[in-house]
């Protein structure tokens, strides 16, 4: 354990705050150790997977718990099916890259998202068509009220757009300990309709893509697109994408005629790059913080001293103006602590 450990290297945004105590887990036992400690001395607990959906706004008084439970299990359904079980400290990108060397199929699309495999089913992780609910099959987690093993089905996770029970009422009760997910072996179900997929695809000359050529032109698309958080501090995307009524949408497009928006029903889904990027602030950099000048979704800490205060301050800024200007209240994505 470790004491005033600065957490600078452990969030994507590069934001130096100190943690009063820090510890780095492998086994189950050393974690249930850990989490003992800190009631035995009322810490609070920060749980650390990569980094890369959280603010850090302050110094963290409490003690920070870094998951770095390591191991991939496999167990064959059939001679098309199998499932795949990986600990929560398993670095995620890495995972889809083992999937795709056994050429098993149903995590390409999600390349390259940065994090770690304990934390996707958070926020119900999803890129180019897919989310992990698509491939989910269950998860074990440490429930913290009496450190018992815990298992949730797909059912009980309560999937929806970047949620989870483990963002509502399980937030701060479990630790995903490892998840398991169902993926094919031979007919993979290629998905290339969602973004620039095909038209990657088409570049790279590739008219019948493998699972391996799905997940090339994801990262293809994914590098020339998104700020690489090793060069540049920043956590993707800050705000999700805001769900109107369709009555409101309808108003907002007469008003707004060239306004995107994605119908379900009665509610339309729409992009929050849009509305930021319509407010002024693509590229727009004030102090240490900026939004990304290829992706007004992303914040980043443009000089690389940004506050975690500055940064979401920014942000608050952001919300404000889109209220302002649409009358649409968005909400972080990224999970401010
Ligand atoms: C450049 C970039 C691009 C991104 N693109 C996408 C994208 O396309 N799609 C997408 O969905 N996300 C995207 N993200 C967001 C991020 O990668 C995901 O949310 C990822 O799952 C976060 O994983 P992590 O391990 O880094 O989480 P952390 O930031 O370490 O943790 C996030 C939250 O989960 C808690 N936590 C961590 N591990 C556990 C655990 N095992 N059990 C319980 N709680 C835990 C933490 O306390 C924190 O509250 C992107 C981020 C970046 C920087």
């Amino acid at each position: 354990m470790q004491e005033n450990f600065s957490l600078k290297p452990y969030n994507t945004f590069g934001v130096d705050v100190n943690a009063k105590y820090f510890i780095e887990v492998q086994t189950l036992e050393e974690l249930r150790d850990a989490i003992n400690y800190s009631k035995n001395h009322d810490l609070p607990v920060l749980f650390l997977g990569g980094g890369s959906n959280i603010l850090l706004t302050k110094d963290f008084d409490g003690l920070a718990i870094k998951l770095s439970l390591k191991g991939i299990d496999e167990k064959d359904l059939n001679d098309n099916e199998i499932l795949v079980t990986a600990k929560a400290g398993e670095n995620w990108h890495e995972f889809v890259m083992y999937s795709l060397e056994k050429n098993y199929g149903g995590l390409e699309n999600l390349s390259l998202i940065p994090g770690n495999v304990g934390t996707s089913p958070m926020q119900n992780i999803g890129a180019y068509g897919t989310e992990i609910k698509d491939i989910f099959v269950s998860c074990t987690v440490l429930d913290l009220e009496n450190l018992a093993l815990k298992t949730f089905n797909l059912e009980e996770c309560r999937f929806g757009y970047r949620d989870s029970i483990f963002k509502q009422e399980g937030k701060g009760r479990y630790v995903i300990l490892e998840v398991t997910f169902h993926l094919t072996k031979k007919d993979h179900h290629i998905k290339t309709e969602y973004g620039a997929i095909k038209t990657e695809l088409e570049n790279l000359g590739i008219t019948d893509p493998t699972i391996q050529d799905v997940s090339k032109a994801v990262i293809n698309i994914r590098q020339s697109k998104l700020p690489d958080p090793k060069e540049t501090g920043n956590a993707g995307s800050f705000f999700k994408n805001p769900t109107i009524p369709l009555a409101q949408f309808e108003d907002l497009k007469q008003k707004f005629e060239n306004i995107p928006g994605y119908p379900n029903g009665d509610v339309v889904k729409v992009p929050a790059g849009w509305l930021i990027e319509q407010c002024g602030w693509k590229g727009k950099q004030i102090g240490n913080t900026a939004s990304h000048k290829l992706q007004a979704l992303v914040i980043v800490n443009a000089t690389g001293n940004a506050t975690g205060k500055e940064i979401f301050d920014f942000s608050t800024e952001i919300i404000n103006s889109v209220i302002e200007k649409f009358g649409i209240e968005l909400e972080r994505e990224v999970n401010i602590i």
